[in-house]
């Protein structure tokens, strides 16, 4: 590949670019992990996390990839031979499923066609059925990533209290924390996990278990084995600002600069930004005679665009094509829509000028690599931002 000029376009859903502010901030020396200093910085991350999930109850901080909160999630409220409910939102829900399988974890799982977030009414109508309460938690991708769908976790709490079902209510949020309003307390969600390199804007490698007083109950009775991922040694000794075994000391001194970050923008404002930007991606897709995954326009996702490909045409050798002409990496197609859809990121440390950007790689990739489209997607986006209005900073004045 010919060496390429200027910034690299980053537009996968994850990991997002980092902003330099949060590079310059875990460019520093790292500390004694034992000692006063880091307590400081330890007490303000996990009171920090606490803002953005939006809970007054404990945040739990691995240093490990999403996959490792998605196993710890399972591993500290479950039992063997448990029956927990899933849908099938997407890949990521097929592979959450597939950890909970592995642990002898029996699974109910909604079927779905990949074009939607899971379905509040079916999540109601299994659990009413469930008279024996044999359904030990209920378990939700928020945002899919391989589809770009939101599932409505408002929505879904609500079913389950309408069932009157006793069930722990887990979420994934690993892709919309910090970037889709979400509410650990207010939705009465007993897990919420989350990964760093989504909404956080911070490298991969730390991830996330925001955990209610009923979850930590459930963790004290359940039998499943485990070590590393147990809540009681780490939020015993998260209480002095400390942790079990070496954190990832200077991936926290980013999470510190992310968190103030996020409130200098105004959590309120980052979601409206997120939603602004996902407008004027969808209004691209349409004006390229593009179709957007996501079928309900309630659940297009504000993190991410996955647009289909016109059939015949391989949406991987696309971004192969983008990706060397122009210098700009999409995200792929994932399980059973691998080939036939690319993904456009537009969540974290983005702008209309850098999405705009990108959506011009798009459409020349589109044009450079002979797949079928009308011109005029960049000039729609364009508009419809420019209609959608005010920029970040008067949103956040505004609320
Ligand atoms: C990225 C992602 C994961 C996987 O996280 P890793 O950090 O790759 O382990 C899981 N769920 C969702 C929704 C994701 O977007």
């Amino acid at each position: 590949m010919a060496t390429q000029q200027g910034r690299h376009f980053l537009h996968i859903p994850g990991p997002s670019p980092i902003p330099d502010r949060i590079l310059r901030a875990i460019a520093m020396p790292i500390i004694d992990h034992r000692s006063a200093e880091f307590a400081t910085l330890g007490k303000q991350v996990l009171e920090g996390c606490k803002t953005i999930f939006k809970t007054s109850q404990p945040v739990v901080i691995y240093p490990a990839s999403g996959t490792g909160a998605w196993e710890a999630a399972i591993v500290n409220t479950l039992s063997p031979g448990d029956t927990v409910l899933m849908a099938e939102t997407g890949h990521f829900a097929t592979l959450w499923r597939q950890i909970a399988a592995r642990f002898g974890i029996t699974v109910d799982f909604i079927p779905g066609d990949w074009r939607r977030g899971a379905d509040p009414a079916a999540i109601e109508a299994r659990l009413v059925e469930d008279k024996a309460h044999t359904i030990k938690a209920v378990m939700v991708v928020h945002n899919e990533t391989s589809t770009g769908s939101t599932s409505r976790i408002a929505e879904i709490r609500k079913a389950i209290d309408a069932a009157g079902h006793p069930a722990l209510f887990m979420v994934d949020t690993i892709s919309s924390l910090a970037s889709v309003d979400y509410r650990h307390d207010e939705w009465q969600v007993d897990v919420t996990v989350s990964g760093s390199q989504k909404g956080l804007m911070l490298p991969p490698g730390l991830s996330f278990n925001a955990v209610s007083e009923k979850a930590m109950a459930a963790s004290r009775a359940n039998t499943l084995p485990r070590s590393y991922w147990d809540w009681q040694e780490m939020v015993k000794i998260n209480a002095g600002g400390f942790f079990p075994y070496t954190p990832a000391t200077n991936l926290l001194y980013g999470l510190k600069e992310a968190i103030a970050m996020l409130h200098e923008e105004g959590l309120p404002a980052v979601f409206a930004r997120h939603q602004r930007l996902a407008s004027a991606t969808r209004a691209a897709v349409k004006a390229w005679g593009l179709e957007v995954l996501c079928e309900n326009p309630a659940e297009q996702s504000p993190v991410l665009t996955a647009v289909m490909m016109p059939p015949s045409h391989d949406a991987d050798r696309y971004r192969k094509v983008a990706l060397e002409k122009y210098n700009i990496s999409l995200g792929s197609g994932l399980g059973k829509v691998a080939g036939k859809v690319f993904r456009i990121g537009h969540l974290g440390e983005c702008n209309e000028l850098m999405l705009l950007g990108a959506l011009s790689g798009v459409e020349m990739g589109l044009a450079a690599a002979g797949v079928p489209h009308r011109s005029g997607g960049v000039m729609a986006a364009m508009s419809d931002l420019s209609e959608s209005g005010r920029p970040a900073g008067n949103i956040a004045a505004v609320a």
